[in-house]
């Protein structure tokens, strides 16, 4: 077995009707370090255009759980997908 081409591949998501982050934008206006932007994988943070703060999308995240923990000023609120909801991977 050769462990250096095994990997992560995604599969699909099952949506669970409900998103499993809120960014609280009344707390990461005032950031400036846009940590989110810089560390999410998916791109689910922009920095808006002539304006503070980011834009987020869900629907792209792939549940790693970077964003939360990088977050400097606790704006991202978290809870995972019920249980048989989210992203499935399958491990090559
Ligand atoms: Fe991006 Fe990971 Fe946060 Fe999802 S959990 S938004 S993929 S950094």
């Amino acid at each position: 077995m050769n462990h250096l081409n095994e990997g992560i591949d995604l599969i699909y998501y099952r949506a669970d009707g409900r998103p499993h982050i809120r960014v609280r934008g009344e707390v990461c206006s005032g950031c400036t370090e846009y940590r989110c932007v810089n560390v999410c994988p998916a791109g689910c943070y922009l920095e808006k255009d002539n304006e503070p703060g980011i834009s987020f999308q869900y629907e792209r995240c792939l549940e790693c759980g970077t964003c939360r923990l990088v977050c400097g000023s606790g704006a991202i609120e978290w809870a995972y997908p019920r249980g048989g909801k989210g992203v499935i991977y399958r491990f090559t």
